[in-house]
């Protein structure tokens, strides 16, 4: 028998068509006045409803939420924050603008209600990021954590069929690692198997229809329970190697996850048999990372590092950042076997052990 330690997330949830209605009494449960509405410049017409919505509680939208959460933004998030009496963030949005909500609370401890309208899962962790001058540093501190995450489907419809695909396969990798985590219990593996199923499941009915409505809501539980299993236990090789790709050569988050997860799933294979079990009945198919290779394919994601914008002369560099400083995962890090890996990747080839 398994000893473990699961600790619960300390948040609310809501869940539901419908369900951002109940945003003024969500903020007014966590005893707030004003909320700062935050977004990226691509979804202020939403975060204007947002802020309408709120009424008197609304201390105005602030709109310049962008990827890897530079430094510059973060400053000046928190400054409009204090100047205009926020005390409570709405964060509507993907990753980033949750990134950005996270590092207002960071320094203030500002409570922060996330309203996720990709599958990122950032909402149900405590997992901070910030850029400066280039450089990515990422952190776990229990202020970000989001007190409150209303999940309304609604608000997905609008995701583009390219951004539902890599980012319902960003969710996946989530639980696909949290399956074989060093610090994984049996909670952490109901979670992830059933995220995996559910965030599948929707990607056949989402690519025929990108509006049902339906699929949108399975696709959000399969991301939210993806993400608590990020926020829960410890990522290895598959969340390095993109941390790496991302960071140093620039490329689009989802989409490295997307290219990178069923080579590091083939990597992993034989070292995690019980992890590799769950995938596949999730999946319902014999060879998780075959499948989730092909499932890429079908469903029109980019399948290569060269499409996303990888530079070849940067391969070398990659596997050298992957292997610099240890960490756990199932196989032990062999850096001709991760250059091999990358190469594939590169390329657009099928996965192999
Ligand atoms: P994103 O937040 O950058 O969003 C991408 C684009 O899609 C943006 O222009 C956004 O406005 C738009 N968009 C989002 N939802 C939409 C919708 N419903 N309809 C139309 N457009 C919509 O992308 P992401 O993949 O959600 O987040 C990536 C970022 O999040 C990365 O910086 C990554 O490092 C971070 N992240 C952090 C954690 C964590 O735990 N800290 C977890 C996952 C991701």
């Amino acid at each position: 028998m398994q000893s473990f330690l699961y600790q619960a997330a300390p948040m609310r949830v809501l869940f539901g068509p419908g369900s951002l209605a109940r945003l003024p009494a969500e903020v007014e449960h966590l005893g707030a006045r004003r909320a700062l509405v935050l977004c990226t410049p691509e979804q202020v017409a939403q975060a204007e409803r947002v802020a309408a919505l709120l009424g008197e509680r609304s201390a105005g939208v602030f709109a310049k939420a962008v990827m890897h959460v530079p430094i510059e933004a973060a400053r000046e998030a928190r400054e409009v924050a204090g100047q205009r009496g926020a005390d409570c963030a709405v964060a509507i949005g993907g990753g980033s603008t949750t990134g950005l909500g996270k590092a207002i609370a960071l320094e203030s401890g500002l409570p922060i209600v996330a309203i996720p309208t990709t599958y990122a899962g950032s909402e149900m962790t405590s997992i901070w990021g910030l850029t400066e001058a280039g450089v990515k540093k990422t952190g776990r501190d229990a202020r970000v954590l989001p007190r409150s995450v209303i999940y309304d489907p609604e608000l997905t419809l609008t995701l583009p069929l390219g951004m539902t695909v890599t980012s319902a396969f960003n969710a996946i990798a989530h639980a696909v690692e949290g399956l074989y985590a060093h610090d994984g219990n049996p909670i952490v593996a109901l979670m992830a198997e059933e995220g995996i199923r559910a965030s599948a499941a929707a990607l056949q009915p989402l690519t025929a229809n990108p509006r049902d409505l339906e699929a949108r809501g399975d696709a959000l539980y399969g991301a939210w329970l993806c993400g608590s299993v990020l926020g829960a236990v410890s990522m290895g090789l598959h969340h390095k190697l993109c941390h790496t790709l991302g960071g140093s050569f620039n490329l689009p988050h989802a989409e490295v996850h997307t290219v990178i997860l069923p080579h590091v799933l083939a990597y992993n294979a034989a070292h995690a048999p019980e992890a590799l079990k769950r995938v596949s009945r999730a999946l319902g198919t014999p060879d998780a990372a075959r499948s989730l290779f092909d499932l890429t394919a079908h469903y029109g994601a980019p399948t290569s590092l060269r499409v996303i914008g990888m530079p070849p002369d940067g391969l070398d560099r990659a596997a050298d950042l992957a292997v610099q400083t240890p960490y756990p995962n199932p196989r032990p890090l062999d850096r001709a076997a991760l250059r091999a890996l990358l190469q594939r990747a590169f390329d657009g080839a099928s996965p192999e052990a």
